[in-house]
């Protein structure tokens, strides 16, 4: 254990309620233990304050619920005028060796705009749930970047498909996209999926390379290439990112973890009208042949298969418009960060 002591700063907002309060104060603490590599054991003790205007519950009582064993002290602050308000403060004294990370969320960024920091939502699901058209509305409502990550994986799929390849064959796909390079642009808020420099955010939309994307999305070197493009993308702004792993794998980290989902039979239906309006001419039975094929796919594969993580809230789309489950989650977002 290390020798060194450091002091570790911390802010967020929460509304004046309970459940606000002991939300805030764990996400805050949750994203300093990450940046900062600690575990209980690290830290020797944290102040918390919180502005007056915060009587609703003690952010020290939700930390101690959720399992953070170092000792512990509250207290309030007094009324200055112009302060910001709705305000909880961490002060952690830890031992550590890395270079601290001090962590200021949402409207606390203003208190320290040279250590502002990002959030992330990770928005995970089977195909089909609805996932994309719900984070281009709460992307467009936050003002942050929206990744839908499965693009990246249709590009790979659609690229071996091109050159004539099994998708599954690990060796002859390595071969294939190992110098292919795949990038993320935006125009006016529009993600386009760049495969080696050439835009296939078009090509990528059929029921051939939703397959394709599916088989090599199961190859390890495969999600290990696309594992830093979506980090890198995650870490330079607020994100939504939408797929499969985001909440386990990609960003285990995320403030905020969603995960959608809803029969097959209604994904395959959205899925069907979502092609007939593209033009394409599908069938609807296929549609859903290819829904259940996807699903054993995802759920099957030994590496990041599509699971719910543990910390996730679970959304059923069944009875729900995408708007409905957009605003739920803007909603579940604003109380903390805005
Ligand atoms: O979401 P979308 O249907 O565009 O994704 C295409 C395929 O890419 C999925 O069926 C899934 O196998 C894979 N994928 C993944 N991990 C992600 C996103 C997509 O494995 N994060």
């Amino acid at each position: 254990m290390s020798s060194n002591i450091v002091s570790i700063r911390g802010a967020i907002t929460a509304n004046n309620d309970e459940q606000s309060i002991a939300k805030a104060s764990e996400l805050l603490m949750r994203r300093i233990f990450f940046k900062n590599g600690l575990t209980n054991a690290d830290v020797v003790n944290t102040m918390i304050s919180t502005t007056a205007d915060l009587t609703a519950f003690y952010p020290a009582r939700a930390l101690r619920e959720v399992g953070y064993s170092m000792p512990l002290f509250s207290c309030l602050e007094p009324n200055i005028d112009g302060a910001l308000g709705h305000c909880i403060r961490f002060l952690v004294t830890a031992r550590s060796d890395n270079p601290v990370s001090n962590v200021y969320i949402g409207a606390a960024r203003a208190l320290r705009k040279d250590l502002t920091d990002y959030y992330a939502i990770a928005l995970d699901g089977p195909s089909g749930a609805g996932k994309s058209t719900v984070a281009k509305l709460v992307a467009k409502e936050l003002g942050i970047t929206y990744l839908d990550t499965g693009a990246l994986y249709r590009a790979l799929g659609l690229k071996v498909l091109s050159e004539k390849l099994p998708t599954t064959d690990e060796a002859k796909v390595k071969a294939c996209i190992e110098h292919v390079n795949v990038s993320i642009e935006y125009a006016d808020g529009v993600q386009k999926v760049l495969l080696d420099g050439e835009d296939v955010s078009a090509s990528i939309r059929t029921p051939e390379v939703s397959m394709a994307a599916s088989n090599v999305s199961a190859l390890p070197y495969v999600r290990a290439k696309l594992l830093s493009i979506q980090r890198e993308i995650a870490h330079a702004s607020s994100v939504i990112l939408d797929g499969r792993d985001i909440g386990t794998v990609v960003l285990p980290d995320a403030e905020f973890k969603f995960f959608l989902t809803a029969s097959p039979e209604i994904r395959a239906r959205r899925r069907f009208d979502e092609l007939k309006a593209k033009g394409q001419n599908v069938i609807y039975e296929d549609v859903l042949a290819d829904v259940n094929a996807r699903d054993r796919n995802d759920s099957g594969r030994k590496i990041a298969p599509l699971k719910m993580s543990y910390d996730a809230v679970k959304i059923d789309s069944d009875e729900m418009s995408a708007h409905d489950v957009a605003m739920s989650i803007i909603n579940d977002v604003k109380e903390v960060v805005q």
